[in-house]
């Protein structure tokens, strides 16, 4: 029987290590001819995957597990199983701290590890400390490219895997030899990931929140006022329901002379995927269409807003109490760095969410204070992502708690 909940997934690795390709073997995404322009911008728009994984009711193990309607073998229908959504984490390490405060953001992690190159790369290093940092521990390892590969260099490679993995939060994660490229063992990685990563629990009766990653104005320059399509917001529904028809609020808003003020307004059609729905649930990603003025969501304006019921929405905060986690090391590229402890009028990259902001330390220690740039909109006792600019660079040096 088909599992109500979305399962989201981020899919994490060192660049050209094969997380894109991987996505698109799993989910078949590719650009769908048939949807209408609107409803095709905002999913490409909204970079991510979802798919259904499938089994075939005669093939037995791991031949059973597919994302095809039919049957490769048996060419019988194949029967849902699950609802799953991949976010594609770019290289971009801002991204990769949302995707990792954003508490229930994801459910799990795909560590995608190219089998022709040393373990491990600089951006596997930093992505899997990331991953250990917050303690996301369903992990499944995907060993990609094994067909550029001798058997016995990929026994290596297994070795580095394994060793690079020893006391971090993937210890004991799957490792599964795959080509994506030229779908090798994509049925044995999807039934390991069933397994390992278990089905969400949402709680779709709190008053709902969605954190926006992406705004727009779907509207082509020139068309007639009467003819404007509303701003549409794209993201994630942390918790919670939005339904068609529904009044929202948007905090913290627009700035009116020093002032933020929440935005109100009211959703006029929600999709999902390339589909119109009738309600926004958590998993995956859901774009909102609105009565807004799209110079107001246009060119991503509104992220890091949260959007929720009119008076029901998130505290905003222009100053923040923290309750730190450091790193005790910066991983990557050039030599590895001590993370020293956060000083008096430092400044440090924050993300909260899809947020992101500069916080400069008015009182050090355990527990730490910040006069922020921009404020933020998040409830006590989410996690912000701390970074700290090392030789030109901002890093990822540990995270926060909100504190009262
Ligand atoms: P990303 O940067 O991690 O998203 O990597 P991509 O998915 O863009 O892949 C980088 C390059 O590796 C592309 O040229 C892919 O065609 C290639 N590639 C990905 N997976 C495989 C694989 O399993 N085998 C081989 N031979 N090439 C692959
Ligand atoms: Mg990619």
């Amino acid at each position: 029987m088909l599992k109500q909940n979305i399962t989201n997934l981020g899919i994490f690795g060192h660049v050209d290590h094969g997380k894109t390709t991987l996505t698109q073997m799993i989910t078949g995404k590719f650009t769908d001819e048939h949807s209408e322009e609107l409803k095709k911008g905002i999913s490409i728009r909204l970079g991510y995957a979802d798919f259904t994984l499938r089994k075939c009711p005669q093939c037995k193990d791991e031949k059973a597990y597919t994302t095809f309607k039919k049957c490769f073998y048996h060419n019988v229908d194949t029967q849902e199983i699950r609802k799953f959504s991949i976010v594609d984490v770019p290289g971009h390490e801002t991204l990769m701290a949302t995707v990792l405060t954003g508490a229930s953001l994801i459910d799990g992690a795909i560590l995608v590890i190219a089998a022709n190159e040393k373990c491990p790369q600089p951006q596997t290093e930093e992505h899997l400390a990331a991953l250990d940092l917050v303690g996301i521990k369903n992990i499944v390892i995907v060993q990609n490219k094994i067909d550029l590969v001798s058997k016995q260099r990929a026994l290596e490679n297994y070795k580095e895997i394994k060793e690079f993995i020893k006391g971090t939060v993937a210890e004991k994660a799957p490792i599964i030899p795959v080509s994506a490229q030229d779908r090798i063992n994509i049925d044995v990685l999807l039934k390991v990931i069933d397994e390992i990563i278990p089905e969400p629990k949402h709680n779709l009766n709190a008053f709902p929140k969605m954190l926006i990653a992406r705004s727009f104005d779907v509207n082509k320059p020139g068309t007639e006022i009467n003819k404007l399509v509303g701003g549409v917001m794209g993201g994630s529904i942390l918790e919670g329901m939005f339904k068609k028809g529904d009044e929202i609020e948007i905090v913290p808003g627009i700035k009116i002379k020093d002032k933020y003020e929440p935005i109100r307004t009211k959703i006029t059609h929600i999709y999902r995927g390339n589909q119109e729905v009738d309600k926004g649930t958590p998993g995956g990603l859901i774009a909102l269409s609105t009565d807004l003025d799209p110079s107001l969501t246009k060119s991503d304006k509104l992220v890091g807003h949260v959007v929720g019921r009119p008076g029901k929405t998130p505290p905003v905060w222009n100053t923040l109490k923290l309750e730190i986690h450091l790193m005790e090391r910066v991983v990557g590229k050039e030599e590895t760095i001590k993370v020293e402890s956060v000083k008096q009028n430092e400044p440090l990259l924050m993300n909260v969410g899809t947020a992101r902001t500069i916080g400069i330390c008015t009182k050090p220690g355990n527990t730490s204070e910040f006069v922020l740039k921009l404020p933020v909109s998040a409830s006590i006792g989410d996690k912000v992502a701390l970074s700290k600019q090392i030789n030109g660079r901002w890093r990822l040096i540990g995270y926060g708690i909100i504190k009262e």
